[in-house]
């Protein structure tokens, strides 16, 4: 019989990949096999072909400079991935690329970087820098671990939920409690480290969120989570 096929979309590789956010990309591959499916992994760069079929999306981190870099070309693709978005197919992204699925992100030196405005939010470089292990609560996910290092304070506008609070750490912009973003089945959040390794429950949201909107249905299986318990103890005790 041949196996489902799960297509994830991992965006800007090269310029948007930091604090071990490649890691999310392993860690989805390898779940969504151990859940009985054949993944194909599509690395999308820069003037790259956007491809016709797109199950998962999954975005990193970078300096400003990146963000500078893929600008551009993610306001050419921004109106594809709003559709996606609409039809229901799950995305992370991380840090950079969360600021940008915003509506701009205004750095320290005062230039603005325009986003796609998927999420209603806005984020504001702050005077000091954000950076340390964070631990949030989210009703859906449990407790979120992971690690931040941004300048960007974002603020989310009224009626967009986060996702998650924050129990030790900045979060979006360290001055209200939320961490993070939702929209339809879009995640955005300020956590690095990487986030799926210790937060298998994301991971797995993830793919049973593409596998129904492909399938229809999605059984999961029972990975073996010892060692993503492990990490998760262990990254929650570590000083911020
Ligand atoms: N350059 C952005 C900031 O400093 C994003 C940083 C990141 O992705 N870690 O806020």
């Amino acid at each position: 019989m041949t196996k489902k096929r799960l297509t994830i979309l991992q965006l800007y590789p090269r310029d948007m990949n930091i604090y071990g956010d490649h890691g999310n990309m392993l860690v989805l591959k390898r779940r969504a096999q151990w859940h009985g499916f054949d993944v194909r992994v599509v690395e999308y760069n820069p003037g790259d072909t956007f491809p016709e079929t797109v199950d998962i999306v999954l975005g990193g981190g970078g300096q400003d400079s990146g963000q500078d870099k893929i600008q551009q070309d993610l306001l050419s693709i921004g109106p594809r991935l709003r559709k996606l978005a609409d039809d229901g197919v799950p995305m992370l992204v991380i840090c950079g690329l969360y600021q940008l699925f915003g509506t701009f992100f205004k750095t320290q030196d005062g230039h603005v970087i325009k986003g796609i405005g998927l999420f209603d939010i806005e984020t504001v470089a702050g005077p000091e820098r954000l950076i340390g292990n964070i631990v949030t609560k989210s009703d859906d996910f449990g407790d979120i671990v992971g690690y931040e290092n941004h300048s960007g304070q974002t603020f989310l506008r009224a009626g967009v939920a986060p996702l998650g609070t924050v129990i030790r750490g900045a979060g979006n912009n360290g001055q209200d409690e939320f961490e993070g973003a939702r929209h339809a089945n879009v995640i955005g959040s300020y956590l690095h480290g990487s986030l799926l390794p210790k937060n298998p429950a994301i991971a797995d949201w993830l793919i049973e969120r593409a596998a129904v909107n492909r399938y229809g249905t999605f059984t999961p299986a029972t990975p073996d989570d010892r060692f993503a318990k492990l990490a998760r103890e262990h990254a929650i005790k570590r000083p911020r």
